[in-house]
């Protein structure tokens, strides 16, 4: 029984991140947290791709 509205993210962080904090400002549901070398994309993400355009170093991928 697949489901087919298994929620999936298609944004993600790349270790080029320098924990500036900007996507974490932007995201309208706080789905950014911060870990250890970088920021990460958890699994609440809704897709809305803000964060992807806010970063400044263009270390956010994904859609
Ligand atoms: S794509 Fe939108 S919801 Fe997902 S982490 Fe980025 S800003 Fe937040
Ligand atoms: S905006 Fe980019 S560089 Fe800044 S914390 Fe987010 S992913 Fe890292």
């Amino acid at each position: 029984m697949n489901n087919k509205n298994e929620k999936k993210v298609y944004y993600f962080i790349t270790s080029e991140c320098i924990k500036c904090g900007i996507c974490v400002d932007v995201c309208p549901i706080s789905a950014i947290e911060e870990a250890d070398e970088q920021y990460i994309i958890t699994d609440a993400c809704i897709n809305c791709g803000k964060c992807k355009v806010a970063c400044p170093i263009e270390a956010i991928k994904g859609k």
